[in-house]
């Protein structure tokens, strides 16, 4: 049987899906699950079934949304742990996350003036009519970066540039900063 949980996102795919008939409750994307979301236990769906399946902790079943954003591909994980250790496919991921991402780049400096530090990156992009937005992290950062785009507009994710902020404390730390992003816009054929 198919166990859905969180909601459907912008893929139309729910958020995390367990086929019970393949789990052998193994338990492996439980240990892997950065969030601890994750247990084995007793099959909710089918209650004749005797074996232990993998399946969301009952409280974070309203979070997964939140509870999943560290392991999104802007975290630079290419596949989520649970779904990397489960070696019987039986657990699955929206792949709502890598749409979004899809056609970003992160782009290096292209001008001279910047690769001597002449100007910075933020300058640069302001000169190709890229317009700041802001920072975030997950989910929300997929979110702005997907209505944006329904809006008409390019959308370009940036590491934070430490070097335009006015308080990069907290982007001192290396994990910190791979989290956030910058969403530039600009309207579509500027
Ligand atoms: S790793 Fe796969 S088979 Fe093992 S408990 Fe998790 S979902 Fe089930
Ligand atoms: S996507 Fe990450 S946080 Fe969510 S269940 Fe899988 S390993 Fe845990």
């Amino acid at each position: 049987m198919i166990a859905n949980y969180g909601f459907k996102d912008g893929s139309g795919n729910w958020y995390i899906t367990i086929d019970t008939d393949k789990c052998n409750g193994c338990g492996k994307c439980a240990v892997v699950c950065p969030e601890k979301i994750l247990e084995v236990g007793q099959d909710e769906i089918d209650i004749f079934r005797e074996e232990p399946v993998a399946l969301v902790k009952q409280e974070e079943c309203k979070k997964v949304r939140y509870r999943c954003a560290p392991c999104r591909p802007g975290y630079g994980e290419t596949l989520a742990p649970c779904v990397a250790a489960c070696e019987r496919n039986a657990i699955s991921h929206s792949d709502g996350w890598e749409k979004v991402y899809q056609g970003f780049e992160f782009k290096p400096p292209t001008s001279h003036l910047q690769q001597e530090n002449l100007m910075t990156r933020e300058e640069e992009l302001r000169k190709q009519g890229w317009e700041k937005r802001f920072i975030m992290d997950e989910p929300r950062l997929s979110e702005m970066a997907e209505q944006y785009r329904e809006l008409d507009f390019e959308v370009l994710l940036e590491p934070v540039d430490t070097s335009s902020e006015e308080c990069i404390t907290c982007m001192k730390d290396h994990h910190f900063r791979q989290r956030y992003k910058t969403i530039y816009t600009r309207k579509k054929n500027q």
